[in-house]
């Protein structure tokens, strides 16, 4: 067995990458695992103007390839490839790879979240031009328009709300006739009169133009006699939940019932000593770069101190 490394970083999104910079930089050599979406979510999106630092915004996919440039500078090294079993039982922890297989004294968890889609070719079309998954992210660029959100929980609730804001219009889609959200973001969504709601229905296809690449609407179903119908709209959001990716290490650290896993109150500790989450993987609350790259720090000086202790 080859000698352990001090510490591996699962992840390259905001988080992954953050905790990388810092580490490197207090010479503690991480690998970085980058997984299958190098760079993370914010390489899927086309602007990111809420980052700070950037007067104009920044391409999500130049941003990371900003972040990851800079943890390299200071000796980081990043590896393609994701982790696929883990044992955190026992120390060193044990990671398998597609390709190999890695011990590591002190671990950051930071596989961030991925949100759910419907499965529609149009919608993978369209996303970054009028489809989204982020309200706060991209709400700003829905200003006096018409939109939909489809879902019928929490999520689905928030974000329809915020966005009436920016939309004349927001259209809540949902398959069902019953909302799922608690009650009292029912009744707040119910009293907005910028909220409307379209009930027993799903979306079949988001419609648009292709030069320059828009949405124009969606063609919705009706579940209950299967008749379709026309909703005119500019943008899409997508409020169907968020899936944490931290399956593959289901039953070795505390998570809450959604699979978030739990990291103690102002710090980035789980309840394995010496294995830290920072990102979405941990946060179903404000899911945004620049609070995801804040605790990538936090996990950075907690795994440099744990390793120091
Ligand atoms: P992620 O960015 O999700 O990165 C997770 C990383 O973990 C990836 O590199 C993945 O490959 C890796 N990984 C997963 N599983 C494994 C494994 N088993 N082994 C190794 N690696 C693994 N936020 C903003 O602040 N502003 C915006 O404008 C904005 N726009 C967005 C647009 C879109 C379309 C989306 C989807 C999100 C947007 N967000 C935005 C949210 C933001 O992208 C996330 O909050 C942020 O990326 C979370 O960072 P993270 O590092 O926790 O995880
Ligand atoms: P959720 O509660 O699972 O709700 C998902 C919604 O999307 C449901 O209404 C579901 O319909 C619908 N849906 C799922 N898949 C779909 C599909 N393929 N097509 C169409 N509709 C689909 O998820 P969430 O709203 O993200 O909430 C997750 C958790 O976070 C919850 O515990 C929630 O309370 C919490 N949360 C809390 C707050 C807050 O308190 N401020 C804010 C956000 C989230 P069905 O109802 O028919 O299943």
């Amino acid at each position: 067995m080859t000698k352990p490394h001090r510490l591996i970083i699962l992840g390259s999104g905001p988080a992954g990458s953050t905790a990388a910079i810092y580490t490197a930089r207090a010479e503690l050599k991480p690998i970085v695992f980058e997984g299958l979406q190098a760079g993370g979510q914010l390489t899927i999106t086309t602007e990111v103007e809420n980052y700070p630092g950037f007067t104009h915004g920044i391409p999500g996919p130049e941003l990371m390839d900003i972040m990851k440039q800079q943890a390299e500078r200071f000796g980081a090294k990043y590896i393609a490839d994701e982790a696929v079993w883990v044992s955190l039982a026992r120390r060193p922890f044990l990671i398998k790879t597609h390709e190999a297989e890695y011990s590591c004294n002190a671990l950051i968890i930071a596989t961030g979240a991925s949100a759910r889609w419907m499965g529609l070719a149009s919608e993978k079309k369209f996303m970054g031009h009028g489809v989204s998954a982020c309200a706060t992210c991209d709400g700003f660029f829905f200003r006096d328009k018409e939109i939909a959100v489809v879902g019928g929980g929490d999520t689905a609730m928030e974000e329809a709300t915020f966005l009436t804001k920016f939309a004349t219009k927001v259209t809540i889609i949902h398959r069902r006739g019953e909302l799922r959200a608690s009650r009292i973001m029912q009744e707040k969504a119910m009293a907005n009169p910028r909220l409307h709601f379209a009930y027993h229905s799903v979306v079949e296809e988001i419609l648009g133009e292709e030069y320059p690449l828009r949405v124009t609407g969606v063609r919705l179903r009706d579940v209950r006699d299967n008749t379709t119908s026309l909703l005119k709209v500019e943008g899409v959001f997508l409020g169907i939940g968020h899936d944490p990716n931290s399956k593959v290490f289901k039953g070795q650290l505390e998570m809450d019932a959604n699979g978030y896993i739990v990291t103690h109150e102002k710090s980035t500790a789980t309840s394995v000593a010496g294995v830290f989450a920072a990102g979405d993987v941990q946060d179903h609350r404000y899911r945004q770069a620049i609070t995801a790259a804040g605790s990538g720090c936090m996990a950075a000086l907690d795994a440099e101190r744990f390793l120091e202790g």
